[in-house]
């Protein structure tokens, strides 16, 4: 069978590590996690031997992302545990290997676990530094806990450290976020990701949005974009996607990777995988995943077969978001079998409303259109719908 790094031509191999364990839960989070209590993370540890013997075999490993949940919510000997299954799987080739982290859980020792184990980028959750706004999330640390935990990664080594902050938090000024983001350039980062707040429905904060407290407010939230870029770009950041922004040769090569449609697997319960022309998700339930490897199967959901015009949209879909944009010479090197044509026509039609600029092949959205993404987005995949 053609993989879908052939079909792309590509050939990096990410690996994702889903360690589904935080010690509270943030009231804005909707990811799979629980409790890190001492059984479900045995079950944890142990499952990933299993998983990972199901989906041998795989070719050397590229990249590595540690995410959850949070995995520094693991003991220091439950993380050194986990980290040297990753070793084991991603062998000694891999270029980048990123764990995220809650400051509340950062540690001198369990920094040197990661130092140890080849771990060379973290990401830091900080989200605010504001106590009040920290509360409105459900975030649990003081904000000097954060720079505690940020000097201690400097003084471990890390060379390459992110920094995540959410703005449109419910009673956030334009004002609070300029001091946030004052604060975070300040700490000379070596990469920044600002999310704009999302109300999801299994999130603590969906219910004030229920009672009509709070909700989505797109004039309010373009200001927070457009502040953001512009100051942002003023630090000297490069932004290379909607949320992210890289100093000189620090994006972020797993993201990277997945947005450039390149192949990842996903291990743990609820990470998701794109391997050999499939994209799926695992079962988002620790019993779950584990009683299925125990039977020697994996619990697959949302299997979706990828085939030329599904790799050829999500290619259009990540290259909205990315700054470098979409370069329709290069999909259809990678999808021969497409035609290009209506999506070309469509994308001058947008370039005509100021939403996106090029010529020939080579297009990106402007900040306009990057406000508006995900209608770009759906108006894209309709026509490539056409060219079916
Ligand atoms: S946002 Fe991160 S730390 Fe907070 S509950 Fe979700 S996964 Fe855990």
């Amino acid at each position: 069978m053609n993989t879908q790094n052939d079909i792309l031509g590509l050939g990096a191999l990410g690996l994702y590590v889903h360690a589904p364990f935080c010690t509270s839960t943030c009231d804005f989070c909707a990811f799979y996690q629980e409790k890190p209590r001492k059984n479900a993370v045995k079950t944890f540890l142990d499952g990933l031997f299993d998983e990972w013997n199901l989906v041998l075999p795989a070719p050397p490993v590229d990249t590595v992302f540690l995410g959850g949940g949070t995995p520094g919510a693991l003991s220091e000997r439950d993380l050194e545990r986990l980290c040297s299954f990753v070793r084991e799987a991603a062998g000694e080739c891999f270029d980048e290997w990123s764990v995220e982290l809650a400051p509340s859980e950062v540690t001198p020792a369990k920094l040197r676990v990661l130092v140890e184990a080849g771990v060379n980028r973290v990401s830091l959750g900080i989200q605010s530094f504001q106590p009040r706004l920290l509360e409105a999330l459900g975030r649990r640390h003081p904000p000097e806990r954060a720079r505690q935990a940020f000097d201690w990664m400097r003084e471990a080594g890390f060379d390459n450290l992110n920094l995540d902050l959410i703005f449109c938090v419910p009673g956030q000024s334009l004002e609070d976020w300029r001091l946030d983001l004052d604060t975070a350039v300040s700490w000379e980062p070596d990469h920044l990701s600002t999310y704009c707040l999302i109300h999801e429905e299994k999130a603590a904060l969906f219910a004030q949005v229920e009672r009509g407290e709070i909700g989505p407010d797109p004039e309010r939230e373009e200001r927070f974009f457009r502040f953001t870029w512009d100051f942002l770009k003023e630090a000297g950041f490069d932004q290379y996607e909607v949320a992210n922004f890289a100093r000189s040769g620090k994006r972020c090569k797993h993201n990277w990777n997945v947005w450039r449609m390149n192949e990842w697997i996903g291990l743990g319960p609820s990470a998701a995988s794109q391997r050999a022309g499939e994209r799926w998700a695992n079962a988002a339930s620790l019993d779950r995943w584990s009683a299925a490897l125990k039977e020697g199967r994996l619990e697959r959901e949302e299997v979706v077969t990828l085939g030329a015009l599904e790799l050829f949209e999500d290619y259009l879909l990540f290259g909205l978001r990315l700054n470098d944009g979409i370069d329709l010479g290069e999909a259809t090197i990678r999808c021969p079998q497409v035609d290009v044509n209506p999506v070309r026509e469509l994308l001058f039609q947008l370039a005509e409303e100021g939403l996106i600029e090029g010529c020939d092949d080579q297009f990106r959205v402007t900040d306009l259109g990057r406000l508006v993404v995900d209608r770009l987005g759906s108006e894209v995949a309709d026509r490539v719908r056409v060219a079916a």
